[in-house]
């Protein structure tokens, strides 16, 4: 089964500290290289969150239940499907920017290390859209990345392996509702 194969622990494996510019360095149109090392950045700010995909606006994409991989899946053309949350995030440092794409699991488990409930199981809906986007808000992150070849695109990727709040901020709305009495 897929899902048993031994993953790499990206959480503690070793990382190379580096920036959000170094690393968008490196992406080099038409240009693809192998760089397996793993890369490690603080103090990011999500500026946004969207959906990955350009032609319609869902954040949950359904997918086969056993291999994961978005429905119709052409290997188990008669297995359920799940709706699978995946989104893009607009990541940024103190200068510069670029997305990344977030899916299921890594979601789940930033929502849970900022101690953030989401529906089970997760459905498209403002609710889940807004405490999503307040969670990210409401955070500086900590990051895991390596690079991923594009093959379409022959071009590299950045992959983002974990991610985690290194600093929670104080909701603006907290700030601004008057002091209970
Ligand atoms: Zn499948």
């Amino acid at each position: 089964m897929l899902t048993e194969i031994p993953v790499r622990d990206w959480e503690h494996c070793d990382a190379v500290p580096s920036t959000l510019s170094a690393l968008i360095g490196v992406v080099v149109p038409g240009q693809l290289r192998k760089v397996e090392t793993v890369f490690v950045v603080s103090d990011l700010q999500i500026l946004g969150i969207s959906s990955v995909k350009s032609e319609t606006d869902e954040w949950l994409i359904a997918s086969c239940v056993r291999c994961k991989r978005a429905s119709p899946c052409s290997q188990h053309p008669d297995e359920n499907t799940e709706k699978r949350l995946a989104v893009r995030l607009t990541l940024a440092d103190g200068n510069s920017q670029c997305t990344v794409m977030l899916y299921h699991e890594l979601l789940l488990k930033a929502a849970a290390l900022m101690e953030v409930t989401l529906p089970e199981p997760p459905a498209d809906s403002k609710d889940l859209r807004s405490t999503l986007r307040d969670m990210f808000r409401n955070a500086q992150w900590i990051s895991r990345f390596t690079f991923k070849e594009n093959d379409f695109q022959q071009s590299l990727e950045l992959e983002c392996r974990d991610i985690r709040s290194c600093l929670r901020l104080q909701p603006t709305v907290a700030l601004m509702s008057p002091p209970d009495t």
